[in-house]
């Protein structure tokens, strides 16, 4: 129940991607022989899944190895090719940290970046992204879903509001690529980051659309060699993780709105089940839609949460002894990426949740293989720890 931090491969990925691994292993960029030739058409099919997931051209999909590097390359190199027009970025408190680290890097040299402050959702409205820009903006950088939280930002209207100052709109859509709908032309998207792990693809391997017409975007490179991808990203192609990438995404595609239907009947189950079950616990984040009895949404009503995604908080214990507490469970406090520090989540605090309560916070992330069965146990399983945490917590207080 973690499926925020990565997927399985599903096996029909797995089934596209071995050919690749075995008998076809050619270099995609192999020009005078046969195992070229049959890499590259791979490669080609791939690039077309890709971008038929996000309604961009193919041309436009520069494959990476993964959002982290998708994230640098877009706000580093975006920021540091139009430098001479401006020096400033916009983006938000809750962004991931591949993006929030690249801001860093760029205040480093000299930009000046405006971090955004969400509501208790999480949400950024358009009218806040339009006060921030200014003259000298060269970059907004804004998520389609967190990956903490779920929160779903209106990026049509961002998009908009960035295109209306001529300013490059970029959006990390790790989460909500093939989970919801994503439109980089509705959406007036200039750059976008995707990951193939986190729809059932391979890791190590992503992409960033590059927009190639109106604006034709400039990136400045951060990796250098043998030109690849259009010289945006030098580095012999993952031709097996690529073609696995390709077909997660035509999968995606195809099962999204029954999965999501699926997902959001999950969610509701298991957030009626546990606070039917407990009493002081807090949903973060948006809050849950109505749905109609196959999990569609009822006319009018907007879902502004991933349909996988529940973010609870439980007064009184502690996030880490409840981890550790549901063993047979696999969910995270925080987010995963940052869970080694023990810092509170900078997502949950930017949203106003107090430290205690932002420790002892628990990440459901659901998915493909997810069942109700699993929820039913996942309910019971948290009722009987956070119970014997709040009756040990007094006892070891007296200690
Ligand atoms: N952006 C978001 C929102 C994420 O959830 C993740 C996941 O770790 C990343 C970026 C990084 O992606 P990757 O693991 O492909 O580097």
């Amino acid at each position: 129940m973690d499926h925020h931090a990565t997927t399985p491969v599903d096996p029909r990925v797995l089934d596209a991607m071995m050919p690749y691994l075995t008998r076809a292993f050619g270099n995609a960029s192999s020009r005078s022989h046969v195992f070229g030739w049959e890499a590259e058409a791979a490669v080609d099919e791939a690039r077309r899944q890709v971008a038929v997931g996000m309604n961009a051209s193919p041309k436009e999909i520069v494959f990476t190895s993964g959002a982290t590097e998708s994230d640098n390359l877009a706000t580093l190199g975006a920021a540091r090719a139009y430098r001479a027009k401006g020096n400033h970025v916009v983006t938000a408190s809750t962004e991931h940290h591949a993006v929030l680290d690249s801001c860093h890097v760029l205040e480093r040299e000299g930009f000046e970046v405006t971090y955004l402050a969400p509501d208790r959702t999480g949400r950024i409205e358009a009218a806040s992204v339009a006060a921030a820009i200014r003259d000298e903006t060269v970059l907004v950088t804004l998520m389609l879903a967190n990956n903490e939280i779920g929160t779903i930002l209106p990026l049509a209207e961002i998009g908009a509001a960035c295109r209306a100052r001529n300013v490059l709109f970029h959006s990390d859509a790790v989460q909500g690529f093939g989970k919801i709908p994503f439109d980089v032309e509705a959406m007036s998207i200039d750059l976008a980051s995707v990951t193939a792990h986190k729809l059932y693809g391979p890791k190590g391997v992503g992409a960033l659309y590059v927009r190639a017409r109106k604006p034709r975007v400039r990136l400045e490179p951060i990796l250098h060699g043998g030109g690849h991808e259009r010289g945006m990203r030098s580095g012999t192609l993952n031709v097996p993780g690529i073609v696995g990438f390709g077909k997660a995404v035509e999968i995606s595609l195809a099962e999204r709105d029954d999965e999501a239907r699926r997902l959001r009947l999950l969610r509701q189950r298991l957030f009626a089940g546990i606070t039917g079950d407990l009493t002081g616990v807090s949903l973060n984040g948006p809050p849950l839609p109505a749905l109609e009895s196959d999990g569609s949404l009822p006319p009018g009503v907007e879902d502004r949460r991933l349909p996988g995604n529940l973010n609870l908080s439980f007064e009184g214990v502690e996030g880490e002894a409840l981890l550790m507490s549901l063993k047979d469970i696999a969910v995270s406090s925080g987010s995963a990426c940052t869970s080694a520090s023990l810092q509170p989540s900078h997502v949950l605090k930017a949203i106003g949740v107090p430290d205690d309560l932002a420790h002892a916070s628990i990440r459901f992330g659901l998915g493909r293989e997810n069942t109700a069965e699993e929820v039913d146990f996942t309910i019971g399983a948290v009722g009987v720890a956070v119970r014997r945490l709040r009756d040990l917590a007094p006892a070891m207080a007296r200690t």
